[in-house]
């Protein structure tokens, strides 16, 4: 019994039922019904002695899943930062598929190796970062992070001639970390995992965009790692790199960069929110979010390129390869050549076409951020990026509105807590969303605030 029966018609059906599934993203309930949700009971089923067909395998997860997908790929998403995915990047990783390349270095993927050096040059070509920079494709930003804060704390135990590979942690120098009060959770979550105690943090309090306050930033010195962020979750602002990076790197500290969704703004017309940022030692950026590619694809990005490639080394007497190989750049040692799609996306818009998407959306959260305050609903943010920040009258009619509105099956987006009360967010990353789409939003939640009341 071989589990490949028939190979191409199965990948054909595959194609059909993706095809069916993208035309029917307009139709579809954006979050879905309880019904499907309750429906894929159906899978829970123990597991088989014998196999099924790889064909009726299919069918049960079309059948069964498909209903009860989000519809994140499609246009009135606005929940987190989603973004969908492009259409070249979601070709390409069929193409991927195919290959089935592990790509961890030259001599297991040429082509791979090759293709994501290139995406590695023009990530950091439409970003406007250091072009000697290493960058590494990982899962996530998560991960990107880490692998970023760990090459920031080796290279400064070595300035101080600790070997940190050698000896650890244990007895050496002492780093400290400042965060932002608004930091996002994922690098709290690496540090963590790095063993930097959440009790040791330095908070660097912030202003009421949720930026680091230049004239409340803690004290640092060459041991110290600061992070900063491109595009806080709530407001979309960023933190003053023009003035905190300099006065960082005069102190000798590294400068980290979350830049998840915000760092795109690089790409954009509205590119001198993000001046200055250049300047850090260590940034991590998405590709799943703003890029629209698919998960999971991200970029560990940093300054001092070997700094990256020692801490992230994982060469074996089996297994060398380049200091820069991506193995040596990223948490994995086996991996999916999660560059490919990066590569593609950034291929197939060019400087001008990611312009113009990352433009439009940051227009889009304007205007929906005008039309949503004359019609009484309290904008919390500035709205500089794709972000926009709502509360209604009271804190009942915002959380009303915001379950009518995922009830509804036409949009989806979540909450928030903003400054001890409750907001929503309304986030706009998708290729897809059009100017009707943002109107329908607008709209639906014109017409609940007058629904709705107390
Ligand atoms: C989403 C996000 C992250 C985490 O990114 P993942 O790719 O989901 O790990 C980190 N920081 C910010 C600001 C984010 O929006």
């Amino acid at each position: 019994m071989t589990p490949h029966n028939d190979e191409t018609a199965l990948l054909a059906d595959a194609d059909r039922r993706a095809l069916k599934y993208l035309d029917s993203l307009p139709r579809r309930p954006v979050f879905p019904a309880q019904q499907a949700i309750a429906g894929l009971k159906a899978l829970d089923q123990p597991f088989r002695e014998q196999g099924i067909a790889a064909k009726e395998v299919l069918r049960l997860l079309d059948d069964i899943a498909s209903p009860a997908t989000v519809s994140s790929n499609g246009s009135r998403y606005f929940g987190f930062v989603i973004g969908a995915t492009l259409p070249a990047a979601a070709a390409a990783e069929r193409l991927v598929l195919a290959w089935d390349q592990c790509a961890s270095s030259f001599d297991n993927s040429p082509a791979i190796d090759r293709i994501e050096r290139i995406a590695g040059h023009w990530v950091l070509d439409a970003l406007g970062l250091p072009r000697n920079s290493a960058v590494g494709f990982g899962t996530s930003a998560t991960a990107c992070t880490l692998a970023c804060l760990s090459a920031a704390r080796r290279s400064l135990l070595a300035r101080k001639d600790w070997d940190f590979d050698g000896d650890g942690l244990i007895g050496a120098p002492e780093i400290r970390v400042v965060v932002s009060a608004s930091v996002h959770i994922t690098v709290k979550k690496a540090l963590r995992v790095l063993g930097f105690g959440m009790n040791r943090l330095v908070i660097a309090p912030v202003d009421e965009h949720g930026r680091i306050d230049p004239l409340q930033l803690p004290a640092l010195d060459d041991m110290t790692i600061l992070c900063l962020q491109a595009g806080e979750v709530n407001t979309g602002e960023f933190d003053p790199f023009g003035t905190l990076i300099p006065k960082a790197k005069a102190a000798g500290a590294w400068v980290h960069v979350d830049g998840a969704f915000g760092l795109w703004a690089r790409a954009s017309s509205s590119a001198e929110l993000v001046e200055g940022v250049e300047l850090a030692d260590s940034w991590t950026t998405d590709g799943h979010k703003w890029l629209n590619t698919p998960y999971d694809g991200a970029m560990a990005i940093c300054r001092d390129a070997d700094a990256l490639a020692t801490a992230m080394n994982s060469d074996a007497a089996y297994a060398t390869a380049s200091k820069d190989a991506q193995k040596n750049l990223t948490l994995e040692f086996s991996r999916r050549a999660r560059g490919i799609p990066i590569w593609a996306a950034l291929a197939s818009l060019g400087r001008e076409g990611l312009r113009q998407m990352i433009d439009n959306h940051i227009r889009q959260a304007s205007h929906l951020a005008e039309c949503l305050r004359a019609a009484g609903y309290q904008v919390l943010n500035r709205v500089v990026l794709n972000q926009v920040l709502v509360r209604a009258d009271t804190d009942q009619q915002t959380t009303a509105i915001r379950l009518a509105a995922q009830a509804s099956g036409q949009v989806w987006f979540g909450p928030t807590v903003w400054q001890g009360r409750p907001a929503f967010r309304l986030s706009i990353s998708s290729w897809r969303t059009t100017d009707a789409d943002i109107k329908l939003l607008a709209d639906l939640l014109i017409r609940l605030k007058q629904e709705i009341t107390d």
